[in-house]
């Protein structure tokens, strides 16, 4: 996602402004001007990050930057707080409960994504208890039903249209009310959707959602629709109430800037983003983890739910202590890989960690990563437990890395390989020495804790 380049391109700036012996006005505008290029090169809207500049300029103090030590910190705890307030449009969505029957409507461009997105928000309900039904009032498209019926049967969720009926507003009330009487709680309603912005469109967009009084509107957005991100959102907002926007394809090109500019348009959060075409590439989208790993300064509460979510219970406490104790051996990564291989997407848990991109698990390329995975394991698996257990990587010596060679039916080449990516993984895992592991919440303390 080239918004990770936006967080490199933003960190390096305050880096270059750090390591300069003097911060004066000149120093500061030239940082500021790098971030504004970044912002500007990942399609936020020029007008958004204008008044963002002059915020900070007016937050930052300059002779709190010349006495003190912690400038680097000061400023981008000041870019922190501007991105953040960027993407929060200062009120939440409205959330469904579940057992109470909530009405959510979908509404986007053709091609958005939205038929999937649908599927992907009933799915992620559904596996929170929810009872999930799809009604597919996208009568303009031919296949939306098919779609639909599919994506729901594979999901195992109820799904109601039809193949006949040409009038949306029919079908969205009866497949609501349909939907009532089986108890269902959460009655999404996915609408047309056209390749332009256009009358029409609006029209029927309204007259469905004054039918069926939905509880929340959804805006979909394709993520890589750059500059566009903000006339399109304010369209959409201007013809239906939309109460919170979900960016799609934030796995592909998508500068993702577009997603900040929805957010002012609509003035209504983000609330998932998509990424991938899969069911459950599908992601809850929070502002201040989003931003802080945006900065490189790590997404701890995203980092502590990932690993409830992925290592097993009785593995939690030790693994999160030895997180603080900074000391990563060569068997914690063998733990660490083999929950990988059982579980699967560790590689997120990974790139939510500060400083880390996920370069042991390039997304696509998930079988390849396996396969590396399963040698350094097999590799690993000749050595003595003295090695396992050392934190230094200096203990291996030419033979001791012979040895492992010939035990694992590997080249050297191989070892000093897996060896070099044990290297990496204990640098970044050195970064956590010392830290408190914030609870969840406790985003703010932590980011002013962080030496980044
Ligand atoms: P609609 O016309 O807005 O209903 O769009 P669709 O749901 O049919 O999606 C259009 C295309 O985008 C399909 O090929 C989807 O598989 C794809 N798509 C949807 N969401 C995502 C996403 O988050 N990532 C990627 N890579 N593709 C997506």
């Amino acid at each position: 996602m080239v918004l990770a380049e936006l967080g490199g391109s933003i960190s390096r700036a305050l880096q270059k402004m750090s390591n300069a012996t003097i911060i004066d006005e000149k120093v500061l505008g030239e940082c500021l001007n790098e971030i504004t290029r970044a912002l500007m090169h990942a399609d936020v809207k020029f007008e958004m990050v204008r008044d963002m500049m002059a915020n900070i300029k007016r937050i930052v103090n300059l002779e709190d930057l010349a006495a003190g030590h912690n400038k680097r910190r000061i400023i981008q705890q000041a870019v922190f707080n501007e991105l953040c307030k960027m993407m929060d449009p200062g009120k939440p969505s409205f959330t469904p409960k579940k057992g109470k029957p909530s009405i959510v409507m979908f509404v986007g461009l053709q091609g958005s994504g939205k038929t999937t997105t649908c599927t992907k928000y009933a799915y992620y309900h559904q596996r929170k208890g929810f009872k999930p039904a799809l009604v597919c009032a996208d009568t303009f498209r031919a296949g939306a039903f098919d779609q639909l019926k599919q994506n729901a049967t594979k999901a195992n969720i109820p799904f109601y249209g039809s193949y006949m009926e040409s009038d949306p507003v029919k079908i969205a009330v009866e497949g609501v009310e349909r939907f009532k009487k089986e108890n269902c709680d959460l009655i999404i309603v996915d609408t047309s959707g056209r390749h332009m912005q256009e009358a029409a469109l609006f029209e029927e967009m309204r007259q469905v959602s004054e039918a069926t009084r939905p509880d929340l509107v959804i805006f979909v957005m394709d993520g890589s629709i750059g500059q566009m991100a903000f006339a399109q959102a304010q369209a959409f907002k201007q013809s239906v109430p939309v109460g919170a926007v979900i960016v799609t394809k934030m796995d592909g090109h998508a500068k993702g800037g577009g997603a900040l500019s929805a957010v002012a348009a609509t003035k209504s959060p983000v609330i998932f983003i998509g990424t991938g075409e899969h069911m459950d590439e599908f992601e809850v989208f929070d502002v201040k983890p989003f931003v802080s790993r945006l900065l490189g300064m790590g997404d701890w509460s995203g980092f502590m739910d990932k690993i409830q979510e992925v290592v097993p219970t009785d593995q939690q406490p030790e693994l999160l202590q030895k997180l603080s104790e900074g000391s990563f051996t060569l068997r914690l990564m063998y733990e660490q890989f083999q929950n990988i291989l059982k579980m699967g997407p560790i590689g997120q848990v990974f790139s939510m960690l500060p400083g880390f991109s996920a370069e042991l698990m390039p997304k696509g390329h998930e079988k390849e990563s396996q396969a590396k995975i399963k040698r350094y394991m097999t590799m690993m698996d000749s050595m003595t437990n003295e090695e396992l257990d050392s934190t230094s990587p200096k203990i291996f010596n030419e033979s001791r890395t012979m040895r492992i060679a010939r035990g694992s039916g590997r080249s050297v080449r191989d070892v000093m390989e897996m060896l070099d990516e044990y290297k990496r993984l204990a640098k970044i895992w050195s970064k956590m020495k010392g830290l408190k592991i914030p609870k969840k919440g406790e985003m703010s303390a932590l980011s002013r804790n962080m030496n980044v």
